[in-house]
């Protein structure tokens, strides 16, 4: 069974407040007379569904380009927090019960918050972020990627995004926008593969949980 948990882009994929929409541009077209279809893609790189690099909150970070495969491939869990504003550790000390063996067992967590049931279209910045003191927990825990369904791990209006470095000081690598909408709480094999983008800060990718 296979779970598509990437969000759809459109030129209506909400994106934060300011950031760059997406543009989907035909540039030739059969119907005029050209002899294939070939469009044009303007973005950001955290339009939708998207793998963060440390070069996005770090100038010296290393690019998505040099993201492990590793990481971004193996056994995951997805669980459901319905959490509103920061989640904390006693939030994740209360959802995975014996925390260092099932961080050991899947390393890799989705959590599944409101915010997937907010439509690919919709920006909605009350969504559920990270206690940096959560993301430290986790890192501490053996944890090497997290995923979330909000557009950020960070609070929408955060200028400082402890949460995301409180993740890199761990090597915890992010995913944000994800879909997970009808998904069940449980162990998958997760496949994330964003766009190799030379130094980016972050790669659209298509995201699939393999049951
Ligand atoms: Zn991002």
């Amino acid at each position: 069974m296979l779970y598509d948990v990437t969000r759809i882009l459109t030129p209506r994929t909400a994106v934060f407040p300011g950031d760059t929409p997406v543009s989907i541009t035909p540039m030739l077209q059969m119907h005029s007379g050209n002899s294939c279809n070939v469009t044009a893609i303007t973005m950001s790189a955290h339009a939708g569904t998207h793998v963060d690099a440390p070069r996005h909150y770090s100038d010296d970070g290393a690019g998505i380009d040099a993201i492990s495969l590793d990481v971004l491939i193996g056994p995951a869990r997805v669980m459901t927090l319905d959490v509103a504003g920061a989640i904390t550790v006693t939030d994740l000390q209360n959802a995975i019960r014996d925390a260092s063996h099932a961080i050991r067992d899947a390393p890799r967590l989705l959590i599944r918050t409101r915010a997937s049931d907010v439509p690919d279209d919709v920006w909605d910045d009350a969504f559920a972020y990270f206690d940096p003191r959560a993301a430290d927990w986790l890192g501490a825990n053996g944890l090497r990627l997290i995923g979330t369904d909000a557009p950020s791990v960070d609070p929408a209006t955060s200028q400082a995004l402890p949460a995301h470095h409180a993740f890199l000081r761990h090597g915890v690598v992010i995913i944000e926008n994800l879909r997970l909408q009808g998904v069940p709480d449980g162990e998958y094999e997760l496949l994330a593969l964003p766009l190799k983008i030379a130094g980016g800060d972050a790669g659209p990718a298509r995201v699939v949980l393999r049951r």
